[in-house]
């Protein structure tokens, strides 16, 4: 009999999204229902469009009290793409702009908001849903489900997934109160961090299994240097810490077939990936199609090297290259890159989120940047190489795991290649772009490593199989 999971999490693709969170939160369980029987569970925003997704009301609404505030929760459910979906409907939860908050600052009242959803999604578990066997977490706003599995005694094991240490949720103490959590939880063995609570170190403390998204990842965060507070912590429970890395959706992520771009292509018609780029360049208005195009896509942030990029940018741009750039995220970096535009003609840059022009850069692009401070996992690189569009990366996390240097190409080898730096700093990341041009006119080198890399498998299929294999040990206990 298949086991049966529960995937918990605060964004699901496409539903939601602010960040790879919601792919992995798609993609992962979609590979897993191969073999497990898997349902999602997320919080019903207002932005989602009920209709479109084919998400209906249970009819069944409950009420829950914590510190004496009534909150009422309506369950929601849709089958999407052969997978159960349910959604937690509650005003205080759904009823935002945003999901969180914005770029600066969350919402100040996240740690109900989300504390609610835990709260709930156990109510869920505990009185409608058939039996579970695993409840999947993923990230601090679903954290505190590990704590309240345990302390209701219920007879579910809980993997936890961090997908990114830099957010933790952490909220002043009365947080407790308003959850009705006890104050036995406000010891640095528990929740207690710098006289805050921390809701990641719910998860990390009382689920049965930790899991983050890439094997280097998973080492660097009980060092000092990646750590952010929780090294120490998590040093404790390493025992029962691993990384799997992260896949892509290669159905969705598929040159192949993307509605999204101008021309569809594959491994061997390389020429209409150049069709994309002709066309990408004339609607944001560069020139020469016959210089190297480089794109940035993600968020602006520190941890995505926003300073490095930007300080680099004027160097960059004096390669002979064309470089576009998409994103959105702290208001100084937006006023960086609004002057670095006005005054580079090679330079375009695009703010919001934007799916359908991020996909058309991929096609478009001969190299990503990627000079993260720290990253996970990264869903870019493999998106990039998958769409036959190199990237440059910084040797760290999963960008590690998942590209090796073009200076040890090997077509035999099964891994994808690129453009790989180590150190965090402007010479590193102008020699690699330097390296980059030089490349792009060895013409035959060139084509054969972007074949090569998108003949490779960036799926979720082996990594599927090895949360399998955790479900399967947990259980087993
Ligand atoms: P993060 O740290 O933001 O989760 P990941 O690399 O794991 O970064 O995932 C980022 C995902 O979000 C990728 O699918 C990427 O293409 C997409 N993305 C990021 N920023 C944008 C944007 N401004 N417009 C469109 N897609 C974006």
């Amino acid at each position: 009999m298949s086991l049966k999971t529960l995937f918990v999490s605060s964004e699901i693709y496409p539903f939601a999204k602010s960040g790879g969170l919601a792919d992995v939160s798609y993609a992962l369980p979609k590979a897993l229902s191969e073999n497990v029987d898997v349902a999602l569970i997320m919080p019903l925003y207002k932005s989602i469009d009920r209709e479109k997704f084919g998400i209906t009301s249970s009819g069944v609404s409950f009420k829950l009290t914590l510190d004496s505030v009534n909150y009422k929760v309506e369950y929601f459910f849709a089958l999407y793409n052969g997978l159960k979906c349910y959604f937690l409907y509650s005003e205080i939860l759904s009823e935002r702009d945003n999901l969180y908050g914005t770029a600066n600052s969350g919402y100040e009242d996240n740690d109900v908001r989300f504390g609610l959803f835990c709260h709930a999604v156990i109510h869920f578990v505990q009185n409608f849903a058939t039996s579970f066997d695993v409840l999947h977490l993923n990230d601090w706003q679903s954290a505190i489900c590990a704590l309240l599995v345990k302390e209701k005694k219920l007879n579910i094991k809980t993997v936890f997934t961090i997908h990114n240490l830099a957010y933790q949720g952490i909220f002043d103490k009365s947080s407790l109160d308003r959850l009705d959590l006890s104050e036995d939880y406000f010891t640095s063995e528990s929740l207690e961090y710098y006289e805050d609570v921390n809701f990641l170190k719910a998860g990390i403390a009382y689920s049965d299994y930790i899991t983050t998204v890439s094997p280097s990842y998973a080492k660097e965060i009980l060092t000092h240097e990646y750590g952010l507070g929780l090294d120490g912590f998590l040093q404790v429970y390493s025992h029962k810490l691993s990384g799997i890395l992260n896949g892509i959706d290669t159905k969705d992520f598929s040159p192949k077939t993307d509605e999204s771009l101008w021309q569809n292509y594959d491994a061997k018609l390389m020429s209409e990936k150049q069709t994309n780029k002709l066309n990408f360049l004339e609607s944001i208005e560069l020139t020469d199609e016959k210089r190297p195009l480089f794109i940035f896509i993600g968020r602006f942030t520190w941890q995505k090297g926003m300073e490095l990029l930007i300080n680099s940018l004027k160097e960059i741009a004096t390669l002979n290259v064309n470089i576009a750039i998409l994103g959105d995220g702290e208001e100084k970096y937006h006023k960086a890159f609004r002057k670095i535009a006005q005054k580079y003609e090679n330079i375009d840059v695009r703010f919001g989120y934007d799916e359908k022009t991020s996909r058309r850069m991929y096609a478009a692009a001969d190299y990503l940047l990627m000079p993260s401070a720290f990253e996970p996992c990264g869903l870019n690189q493999m998106i990039a190489m998958n769409y036959g569009t190199i990237p440059i990366v910084r040797a760290v996390g999963g960008l590690k795991d998942s590209v090796k240097s073009i200076e040890k190409f090997n077509s035999n080898e099964s891994s994808g290649f690129g453009i790989v730096f180590e150190e965090m700093n402007k010479d590193a990341l102008i020699h690699s772009c330097e390296d980059a041009v030089k490349l792009y006119h060895q013409k035959q080198l060139l084509r054969k490593i972007k074949r090569h890399n998108m003949n490779q498998d960036f799926s979720w299929k082996n990594s599927a199989l090895e949360y399998e294999k955790i479900y399967k040990n947990i259980t087993r206990k």
